[in-house]
């Protein structure tokens, strides 16, 4: 009924002489019956409990009390009045008790918010793969073998050897908490059965020992999409460790290492490679052959080619692995001078320098020019 308000003597089930001691004895025994951390979920009990705390603050009070005797209720001024409550006036009374006895923690309230589920997920785990430039280039489907913790299929990694899971604490009743009585007060322990979970493996399985979970290698095919470069990581779901008892398993990340290509080098999308080119190829150009990542293409040099220069093959590079795109292939080409010559050679060279003499280029005539404004300093 909205508005009616049980006498406090009567709340607290003391006589109207009852002393400040019995008065205080009363409203103990309440706090602790109907404290909600005991009652979860128990409206009428938190109900209870509110009502004797309201009780409890006029009657301990001399003051209000002398005027809750004299007008009841209503003789309450509003400063005296009991207005309302906030959640902290449960947590304040367990704290003020729990450390002014030193029992630590008579409500169980901290032990509960650290109370440990049964169930716990599995690690993730992570699986170093080394692979090709090609296989990272062109993808790769490939079976690794990780040594990780799986489910236990004994007891359908549950722990349990009937497969049915944990049961209810049979020493805590599923509390978490043991209670003992300590002269006035019942205290509570974290429960030394099930460690405060509130839930047993009553008959552990043989296999896992309860952990519901088993050591062994595990064969998974996986498939490296192309363009995956040194660092990139897949995520496998749910491929990592099993859970602890029935929990979810975690993810496999599977790190990619790519070997070095000894004519290939890579940044990003694009692919760079050098090719020798002859003097005679550098000077009247050509076609010349060049390797790329889907076999042999031509490459055109014009004629006077500059050793280092930079030739560019569109769309030759490393598929983009988030889209569509696809890179490019730098060329460098590096003039080889030829070490050996054969009788022939030197003497067509030697006729090539005496053109060169007859004919200075004039680039040629500048660099010397250059040269020797630089000695004269
Ligand atoms: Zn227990
Ligand atoms: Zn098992």
């Amino acid at each position: 009924m909205p508005g009616f308000k049980r006498d406090y003597y009567e709340v607290l089930g003391v006589d109207r002489n009852a002393t400040e001691q019995e008065i205080k004895k009363a409203y103990r025994r309440l706090a602790l019956k109907y404290h909600p951390d005991k009652n979860p979920e128990n409206k009428e009990a938190e109900e209870k409990f509110k009502e004797a705390a309201e009780a409890y603050s006029v009657l301990c009070d001399q003051k209000k009390r002398a005027l809750y005797d004299r007008y009841g209720h209503g003789g309450l001024g509003p400063g005296d009045r009991f207005t309302g409550f906030d959640e902290s006036i449960f947590a304040d009374f367990s704290d003020i008790l729990g450390d002014f006895f030193g029992l630590g923690d008579i409500f169980g309230t901290r032990s509960r918010a650290r109370r440990r589920p049964v169930a716990e997920p599995g690690a993730d785990l992570r699986y170093n793969l080394e692979i090709s430039f090609e296989e990272a280039t062109q993808g790769v489907e490939t079976k690794i073998k990780i040594p990780q913790m799986d489910r236990c299929q004994h007891c359908r990694g549950t722990g349990d050897a009937s497969g049915k899971g944990p049961t209810t604490c049979p020493l805590c009743q599923g509390s978490g908490q043991l209670f003992y009585q300590q002269g006035f007060f019942r205290i509570g322990r974290t429960c030394s059965q099930c460690q405060g979970s509130g839930q047993v493996i009553r008959n552990p399985c043989s296999y896992c020992r309860g952990t519901g979970r088993l050591r062994k290698e595990k064969s998974l095919s996986i498939k490296i999409p192309a363009g995956v470069d040194n660092g990139t990581y897949l995520r496998i779901q749910g491929e990592g460790e099993a859970g602890m008892r029935g929990g979810q398993p975690g993810d496999l990340y599977v790190v990619i290492h790519v070997r070095p290509h000894q004519f290939f080098s890579r940044e990003g999308k694009d692919i760079y490679c050098e090719i020798p080119i002859t003097f005679s190829q550098a000077a009247l150009g050509g076609e010349v052959e060049v390797p790329t990542l889907n076999g042999r293409v031509k490459l055109n040099l014009p004629a006077g080619t500059q050793s280092g220069t930079l030739f560019k093959l569109k769309g030759k590079g490393i598929k983009d692995i988030h889209s569509y795109g696809k890179g490019d292939q730098f060329v460098k080409v590096v003039l080889r001078t030829p070490a050996r010559l054969t009788r022939e050679q030197r003497e067509l060279f030697r006729k090539l320098a005496a053109t060169e003499e007859k004919l200075p280029s004039p680039d040629n005539k500048d660099f010397f020019q250059k040269v020797k404004e630089f000695l004269k300093g």
